[in-house]
Order: C-alpha cells, then sequence, then structure tokens
C-alpha cells in the first residue's frame, strides 16, 4: 500500500513507481507555477503567463490520474493539453522560428513516458504535422516577417518555466533509462546464478546416475547370484519328481515332498525379484512425494502394521516426543517398519526385546536412533549390512531377501541424510539416520523457480 493519497496504490511495484514518478512531476509544476504567481503577485508585477491557469491545469490532471488510476487516460489529457498550450505558444512566438515549435517533441515525449508506447507514436504523427504545418505558415516574406516580430513575446518567466520543464522531463527520462539499465543488469545477474543452480543440480543428478548405475551392476551381480540358489533346488527337486514318478511303485509321500521344495524354492524366487522390484522402484530424485510428515503418526501406523508381531513377541517399543518436517511420508513409513521390523526378527530369545526410538535435532539434521536389545552384529558386517541381497544369517532361522537395509538407506539418501549402526555381538544394535531439516524449502524454493 501507498501511504501518500495522492498515489494511488496499482497493485505492482513498477507500476507504482511509474504513479509516484508522475505524480511528483505534476506536483513539481504546481510548486513552480504557484511559488513564481506568489512572487510576482509581492512584487506587484503581472507576468503575461498564464501561471495560475497552468497550476489549475496540473491539479486537474492530479485528480484525474488519483480517480482514474490510468495511465492511458491522464497521459493522453496531458499530452492533449501540453499540444494545445504548445502549439498557440508556438503561433504566438515565431511560428516555425519559435523555440516553442522546437520543443514539440514534449507531446510525444509526454505520451510516450505516461500514456504507453501507441499514444507516444501517435502524438509523434501529430508534433510532425505540426511542425510542417508551422513550416507551411511562414511561406511569404509577410508571413517570416510577423512571426518574427513574436519571437519576444513572453518575459523572463515563460523561459524559466520552458527551461524547468526542459529539464524536469528530460532527466525523468534519464533516470527512467537508468533504472531499466540497472534493472536489466540484475536480471541478467539473476539468470547467472539461476544458471550456476542449475549446473550444479546437473552435475549432482549426473553423479548420482553414475552411482545408480554402478549400484545396478553390483545388484545385478547378487540377483543373479541369489536367484541361482532356488533354481538350482527347483531343478534338482524336478528331476527327483521326475525319476520318482516313472517308477511303477512311487511313493506319494516323496512325491509331495518334492512338490513342497520346489513351491517353497520358486515362493523364495518370488520375493527376491519382488523386493528387487520395490527397491529398484524407489527414485532418489522423486520430490513430488514430499510433503509435511508427523514421525508420531507414521509409528502409529507402523505399531499397527506390525501389531500382531508386536503382541505375539511381547516387545516394548519405548518412544520421546518425536518431530514434524517435510518428507516423504510412505518412503519414511517403510523405513521406520524395516528397522522396527529387523529389531524384533534379530531379538534375542533369552530376554524380552525391548526397542527405543529417539531423536536429536541439530542445526540442519534430525538424527534419529532406533535401539534393540537384540542378537547384535559382528563389527566386520557394519557397513556390508546396507549393500542389497547381505544377509548374515541362516535362511531357515531368519527369512528374508537381504533387501531391507539396502531400501532403508536409498530412503534415508532420498532426504539427503546418512545410515549407520552401532552394535555390540549379544547386546543389541542401534540404527541411527540423519534427515535433512530444511529439504522442504528446497522443494519448495525449486518449485517455485
Ligand atoms: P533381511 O532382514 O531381509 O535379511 P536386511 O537388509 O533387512 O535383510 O538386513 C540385512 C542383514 O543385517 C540381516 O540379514 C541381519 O543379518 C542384519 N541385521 C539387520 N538388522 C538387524 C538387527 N536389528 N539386529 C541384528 N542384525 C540385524
Amino acid at each position: 500500500m501507498n501511504n501518500n493519497w495522492l498515489i494511488p496504490d496499482l497493485g505492482e511495484k513498477h507500476a507504482n513507481t511509474r504513479a509516484a514518478v508522475l505524480v511528483y512531476f505534476l506536483v513539481f509544476t504546481i510548486t513552480i507555477l504557484l511559488i513564481l504567481f506568489a512572487a510576482n503577485s509581492l512584487i506587484e508585477t503581472q507576468s503575461n503567463f498564464p501561471l495560475l491557469q497552468f497550476a489549475t491545469l496540473n491539479v486537474v490532471m492530479l485528480l484525474i490520474f488519483r480517480y482514474t488510476k490510468s495511465f492511458f487516460i491522464t497521459g493522453n489529457i496531458i499530452a492533449f493539453c501540453v499540444a494545445i498550450a504548445t502549439y498557440n505558444l508556438s503561433l504566438n512566438t515565431g511560428g516555425i522560428f519559435s523555440e516553442d515549435t522546437q520543443f514539440s517533441y514534449i507531446v510525444p515525449l509526454i505520451g510516450f513516458l505516461i500514456a504507453g508506447k501507441r499514444s507516444g507514436v501517435f502524438w509523434f504523427i501529430v508534433s510532425l504535422g505540426w511542425i510542417f504545418y508551422t513550416h507551411h505558415l511562414a511561406a511569404t516574406p509577410e508571413d517570416i516577417a510577423n512571426f518574427r516580430n513574436q519571437i519576444l513575446g513572453y518575459d523572463q518567466d515563460y523561459y524559466l518555466i520552458m527551461c524547468l520543464t526542459n529539464l524536469f522531463v528530460i532527466c525523468t527520462v534519464l533516470y527512467i533509462l537508468s533504472s531499466q539499465y540497472h534493472k536489466l543488469f540484475d536480471r541478467l545477474k539473476k539468470n547467472k546464478q539461476d544458471l550456476e543452480i542449475h549446473q550444479k543440480q546437473l552435475q549432482n543428478t549426473q553423479a548420482k546416475l553414475e552411482k545408480s548405475n554402478r549400484e545396478l551392476d553390483q545388484y545385478a551381480h547378487s540377483t543373479a547370484h541369489d536367484l541361482k540358489q532356488p533354481i538350482r533346488t527347483i531343478y534338482s527337486f524336478i528331476g527327483l519328481l521326475d525319476k520318482e514318478l516313472q517308477k511303477s511303485n512311487s511313493n506319494p509321500l516323496k512325491v509331495d515332498e518334492y512338490i513342497d521344495i520346489v513351491k517353497s524354492s520358486a515362493g523364495n524366487m518370488n520375493l527376491l525379484v519382488t523386493d528387487l522390484l520395490e527397491y529398484s522402484q524407489l527414485n532418489e530424485t522423486d520430490s513430488n512425494v514430499f510433503g509435511k510428515v508427523s514421525v508420531d503418526d507414521i509409528l502409529k501406523t507402523v505399531e499397527n502394521n506390525l501389531k500382531d508381531l508386536i503382541e505375539s513377541t511381547n516387545t516394548k517399543i519405548e518412544k520421546k516426543d518425536l518431530p514434524e518436517f517435510i518428507g516423504s511420508k510412505v518412503h519414511l513409513t517403510q523405513l521406520f517398519q524395516n528397522l522396527i521390523y529387523n529389531a524384533i526378527k534379530f531379538r534375542d530369545e533369552s530376554r524380552k526385546p525391548h526397542i527405543s526410538i529417539s531423536f536429536q535435532a541439530k542445526e540442519s539434521e534430525f538424527i534419529f536412533s532406533i535401539a534393540d536389545n537384540g542378537i547384535g552384529i559382528k563389527d566386520s558386517h557394519l557397513t556390508s549390512i546396507f549393500d542389497p541381497f547381505r544377509k548374515l544369517h541362516n535362511a531357515k532361522k531368519y527369512e528374508g531377501s537381504g533387501i531391507g537395509l539396502a531400501t532403508c538407506k536409498k530412503i534415508v539418501e532420498m532426504h539427503e541424510g546418512e545410515i549407520w549402526v552401532e552394535s555390540e555381538e549379544g547386546k543389541g544394535s542401534t540404527f541411527f539416520f540423519s534427515l535433512n531439516k530444511h529439504l522442504g524449502k528446497m522443494h519448495a524454493q525449486q518449485e517455485l523457480s
């Protein structure tokens, strides 16, 4: 909002600045005219220039602009009045020989500056016509003599006003041009900065792509290796089944047993492929899924999903008041669920499972920890467990595809954080992960730009 009553609020910074320039221009002219009028009255001389009429005209212009809020209407009315005044003066002060005819450019200048480009062009044509018209008026030697006699028709006040008006108009044009130049320069600077940001983002994306390619090679290798086992089992048991069925006295118990083994191996393959698919669909750069999330709500969902397991194992889950921040709800739920599920799955049967969840707010990140009193992990495996298909335990005792922690790592990286574990074999493990606190602001900025 403008505080100044005279300057209408046009709702846009650039338009408000233009409005201010116009109002100050008119106020300046009114002030000069009134000062001259007062000075003339004091020294009791009568200027032959219509000071008071011009001041009144400017006040009327101010009011027109104040109430129409239109540059087009106000600009064209001012240009019209100035045209009448200038052309009239030029006829009374020497026609084509008059300085006022030379100053005809003021009319289109006002058109361009206040009313707009088209109005400026219109008044340019009008002034051009006027100049040729005055030239035509001085066609005979009598006309020339007549015009030359008029040249000193006005007193010093008239010349003062002309000088000041010209000075003000020219300076305003220069001021506007130089501020536009600065704006252009600022815009160029901003474009350069944006370009640098985009370049950095491109480099980041490229680095992520390269990393993802390396990971993909590793997964392809691990998947092939892990899928080989059930395939080998299926292949050999189908052979045994075939032999058994070819016997005249085939044993139905054996047949059932072989079919069960084939089924279970096919089930394992299915689990592996499903987990792998889910894992490969996690996209680190996908920001559409980001929104406000409450960790308390996420934990409620996870406890509900794992209700049966928590109750059947008598697991106690202890948690502090947890924060709200910007992240991907679906993925963070998966992250907490995988870690809590593992904490229960790798429990020590000799004691009741106890899980403690807490967090620390640092300057730029939240650090969460999920501690259990389970079987623990050997020091030598503390980093490798985050690789896909890495299982440290007997597949019969703890079934799983070995992809849970690799998924957790990918989700944490999506939130620009890190995941790590501290553990003591036989006592328990604590999984830590950090999440970028300002990720929400960054995503909002990216969307804006
Ligand atoms: P999965 O559970 O399917 O085997 P994960 O990627 O979730 O695969 O875990 C990888 C390995 O890390 C597990 O096989 C297990 O040996 C070890 N591990 C994970 N979480 C725990 C935990 N809370 N306590 C002990 N060992 C764990």
